[in-house]
């Protein structure tokens, strides 16, 4: 046995299955000891380049010691007292109020599920109304709101599928879903649901759908829709926000929503979200005097969390990070494209920026429809392949492959070679 298997079986004897989270599940399920920059150890000591660095949320490495530095100082310097504000969050409000073009005034809380909801609950008070508007396989949390629709099979795709027993079919039923790209679909959907809907919401990028890119005609005619319908447009930047630079990807395709949520990448693997937007919305939050929309979280803005996405943002900002990443990202991307040509395998690794997916198909990939025509047997096949080699990406349909600023372009060449040999391998067993 190994101390992998060990701990997983001691764990599962006071721990659900013995995971914190149903995606741990995924196999093989290894104990791991520590991570150090782009890489991790499991119990037994193997050494695996990270390539799910931490679900985004790592995005300059792990144990980054500037960062950690900081969040060091920060402990030393105050804990979390939970009343007031401290000056920690009032900077790190500052910095999102100016980067972001949508954000006038700036939440925090602790997960990315808390700031979707937030942000929903908000756009009903706004609006007086209950419906809003999700994309088939868009993820934006565990909550009741948004769960449905999201890790849909191939028959199921568009059906009321819940996600989790326990949801309530009165708030499930006020989720509409929509295909990605589709504006015509949008357009009906609202259209049969007059003066009904009170939000929009989409991951510009649908890192949680295979990196699907949401065209750009796409994102300005739902800002049209949502102005012409009383609508508020609600991006989920959980994994953008400072994934694809510092004013997130409303800074990149012009198109300003109303309200947004930032989280992962921001705290560099610290646990933080953001929910940000226009005064006139935010301002309805009862954190001030007249509000009517409740806010609260015993661990908002703890101190060491926003020394961390401070010195985050600073680190992203001053050497350039973004560049950085997008263009291994692209080197990423072209290799592996050409690896897949020379080994005969109509496959291509799809993504924008820092996220890249194997995807065993003909693109263009738009939405959830398009990724469901791929071979996802053979790109699962080939993910087990690089876990085995030692570069470790989640071995599942289409979840991530996600660069962090600690990754270099050895890596990536490493990462060629293991690919190729997977291939080499798949190929003798006819996958
Ligand atoms: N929105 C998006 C786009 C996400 O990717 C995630 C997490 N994968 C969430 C929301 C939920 O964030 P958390 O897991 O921190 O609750």
């Amino acid at each position: 046995m190994s101390l992998s298997m060990d701990l997983l079986e001691r764990a599962r004897k006071v721990i659900p299955g013995g995971v914190n989270s149903s995606v741990r599940k995924i196999k093989p399920i290894l104990g791991w000891k520590t991570a150090k920059g782009a890489y991790m150890w499991d119990m037994d000591g193997n050494k695996y380049v990270d390539l799910n660095a931490s679900w985004a949320s790592c995005i300059l490495g792990h144990r980054y010691d500037e960062v950690d530095d900081a969040v060091i100082a920060a402990i030393k310097d105050c804990d979390l007292i939970g009343l007031g504000v401290t000056t920690y969050e009032v900077e790190l409000a500052e910095k999102i109020v100016e980067n972001f073009p949508c954000a006038d005034r700036v939440l925090f809380s602790t997960c990315g599920s808390e700031a979707t909801y937030h942000a929903i609950r908000l756009s009903r008070a706004a609006t007086g109304r209950n419906k809003i508007i999700k994309f088939q396989g868009g993820y934006h949390g565990w909550h009741d709101y948004v769960l449905r629709n999201t890790y849909n099979k191939k028959e199921t795709l568009y059906t009321r599928d819940l996600g989790s027993k326990g949801m309530l079919d009165s708030v499930v039923d006020e989720t509409i879903i929509c295909r990605f790209n589709d504006l015509e679909d949008v357009e009906s959907k609202i259209r049969a649901n007059p003066e009904q809907i009170a939000a929009i919401i989409a991951e510009p990028v649908a890192y949680n759908l295979g990196g699907v890119r949401l065209q750009d005609e796409f994102l300005k005619g739902l800002r049209r829709l949502c102005d012409a319908n009383g609508i508020l447009l609600i991006f989920d930047e959980v994994i953008t926000g400072v994934r694809v630079g510092m004013h997130g990807y409303q800074g990149i395709c012009g198109v300003t929503p109303d309200l947004c949520t930032i989280g992962k990448g921001i705290g560099n693997t610290y646990p933080v979200a953001v929910t940000a937007g226009k005064a006139e919305y935010m301002d309805m939050f009862n954190t001030t005097e007249k509000g009517t929309v409740f806010f609260g979280g015993t661990f908002n803005a703890g101190p060491f969390v926003m020394a961390a996405c401070l010195k985050t943002m600073e680190i992203l900002e001053r050497e350039n990070v973004h560049q950085y990443l997008f263009d291994l990202g692209d080197y990423l991307r072209n290799g592996m494209n050409e690896i897949f040509k020379r080994q005969g395998y109509e496959a291509e690794m799809a993504g924008y920026a820092s996220i890249s997916i194997p995807v065993f198909g003909k693109g263009p990939f738009t939405c959830q429809d398009d990724l469901h025509e791929t071979d996802m047997k053979a790109a699962i096949e080939f993910r087990k392949g690089l876990v085995k080699r030692g570069y470790y990406i989640v071995p599942a349909d289409v979840k991530r492959l996600c660069l962090m600023y600690s990754h270099t372009k050895e890596d990536i060449d490493g990462l060629f070679q293991v690919a190729e040999d997977t291939l080499k391998e798949m190929k003798r067993n006819k996958i």
